[in-house]
């Protein structure tokens, strides 16, 4: 009985006890599908400079405080 190795856990299994072929288990497909989708979906993100972002904290150093 042959067994293959998963591509996400890297775990040996015997592909005819999978539910979730090419996977080990249901779990590691759903975590390729979302590394997948997360790819297919990824947008550069860029921060609006109009937004309070980096360097605001520094110029109202008393609002951190109590
Ligand atoms: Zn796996």
């Amino acid at each position: 009985m042959a067994t293959i190795r998963c591509p996400i856990c890297e775990k040996q299994f015997d592909p005819a006890q999978s539910p979730a072929m090419p996977f080990c288990s249901e779990r590691c497909r759903q975590i390729d599908l979302g590394r997948w989708l997360r790819e297919t979906y990824s947008v550069p993100v860029e921060r609006n400079p109009d937004e309070a972002g980096a360097g605001d904290e520094a110029a109202r150093p008393d609002e951190t405080k109590p």
